[in-house]
């Protein structure tokens, strides 16, 4: 017997239909003798509409009040999954998070939780409940409603999952894994069997919206073994997230190929070569609230040098226009920038202990004629910035040179899961 933690996403219970379906789900686990927390989202498109109402009265709600109307969506769901449960002849129990003690701090719209008091779950679950509590929100000290920031119900899967030190948390979601890359766009792209915290990081912040990013990592810092899985395939493994196991598995080189199209490049010329304009540049992005993503300083060359960074491209004429200013104070002389770039970046910890995979990299986008405007790179990823013409060509040439179509290497069983660890539903 297990102790699981099922998220479900907004489509998987976007109708009273589909929220009998996850009933259904959620039973065949129950019936072999696993403990079940359910956590359903909101009906697809319910947080939007409800966050639209109220922007309808005033463009900038209080975000107190935002939460109030925001948690309601879930409310909604875990009612309608208990009472489907029961039509299933199983006792389930709804809770919201205030009522079963999710603690955050008071951020509203993004808090973060504090603690998880575990008492009614535990109790519900030895009478042989299935628990059925409201992602995406909670409540801080003074029991004001709070909300984690949107796709926040796949935080309190993991963060249940971790106060519960349950023996698996699964996201149910309309895609059946991670995948080595977007299919949209690599048509052989493969769903991985499994990816490691820090690489499903990496391929997240780029662009692979599976998970929010938030929960990944919560998973990682309290060791919780994740797993995605389709809420409408049956016997899809998914993909499991997993620790690094260095002694153990064959890693392969490169995981995935991400990529992230809004992009935009921003080149300050010949900036005078002296301490401080590096700050002096950037400082005045980052008042405006701008995020910088790579940033490159060229050696300095007749006392001066150019400094290039990349941002969001929905920030670009912000910062086009905090540069002009900059300029001029630090006495540079030019301002170029390009807002029709992407980024694309080979992930995996295997490139640790193998080297020469950014010649590799190089290499392949060179033979396709891809120009590389910006290279960046950390211990488990390259990156490379290109023009946003050249994207498919790059993705699916490194996909390529990477072998990624082919099956991956593991230490999987057949079943697709680590052989002490499987769990089944039947
Ligand atoms: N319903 C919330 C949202 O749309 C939380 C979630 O779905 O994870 O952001
Ligand atoms: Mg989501």
């Amino acid at each position: 017997m297990a102790l699981i933690v099922q998220k479900f996403g907004g489509t998987s219970v976007g109708s009273t239909e589909r929220i009998k379906h996850v009933a259904q789900r959620v039973a065949r686990w129950h019936a072999r003798g696993h403990q079940v927390v359910v956590v359903p989202s909101a009906m697809a498109g319910e947080t939007n509409r409800l966050i639209a109402l109220a922007k309808e009265i005033t463009p900038s709600p209080d975000p107190r009040e935002l939460d109030v109307i925001a948690s309601t969506g879930e409310q909604v769901t875990i009612a309608l999954l208990a009472i489907a449960l029961h039509g299933e002849g199983i006792q389930a129990k709804s809770f919201t998070g205030p009522q079963v003690g999710v603690l955050t701090d008071s951020t509203f719209t993004k808090a973060r939780i504090l603690k998880i008091n575990q008492e009614k779950i535990r109790k519900s679950l030895s009478d042989g409940s299935v628990v059925v509590v409201a992602g995406f929100q909670g409540a801080d000290e003074e029991g004001n409603i709070t909300t984690l920031g949107r796709g926040g119900s796949d935080t309190s899967a993991v963060a249940l999952a971790a106060a519960l030190k349950a023996d698996e948390c699964q996201i149910y979601t309309d895609v059946d894994g991670v995948y080595t890359s977007d299919p949209r766009v690599v048509p052989e792209a493969r769903k991985l069997d499994t990816i490691t915290f820090e690489e499903m990081l990496e391929m997240a912040s780029l662009g692979s919206k599976v998970l929010q990013i938030r929960s990944v990592e919560f998973a990682g810092k309290y060791k919780v073994k994740l797993r995605v899985l389709s809420s409408f395939e049956e016997d899809s493994e998914g993909t499991l997230i997993t620790i690094e196991d260095k002694k153990k598995m064959e890693q392969p080189v490169i995981s995935g190929i991400a990529f992230n199209r809004d992009e935009a490049k921003l080149t300050v010329l010949g900036v005078p070569d002296r301490p401080g304009t590096a700050s002096q540049i950037l400082g005045p992005v980052a008042e405006a609230n701008i995020d910088v993503d790579m940033i490159i300083q060229n050696i300095g060359h007749d006392g001066t040098t150019d400094f290039s960074f990349t941002v969001n491209r929905s920030d670009y004429s912000k910062a086009l226009k905090i540069l002009q200013e900059v300029k001029d104070k630090i006495g540079a002389r030019d301002v170029v920038g390009n807002p029709t770039i992407c980024k694309v970046s080979a992930v995996g910890v295997g490139m640790r202990s193998h080297p020469g995979v950014a010649s590799r990299m190089f290499a392949a986008l060179g033979k396709e004629g891809i120009n590389l405007a910006m290279i960046s790179t950390s211990e488990i990823k390259i990156s490379v910035v290109i023009d946003e013409k050249c994207l498919e060509l790059a993705v699916r040439t490194l996909h390529k040179a990477f072998g990624l179509e082919k099956p991956q290497k593991s230490k999987l069983s057949l079943t697709g899961r680590d052989e002490t660890d499987i769990i089944t539903p039947s």
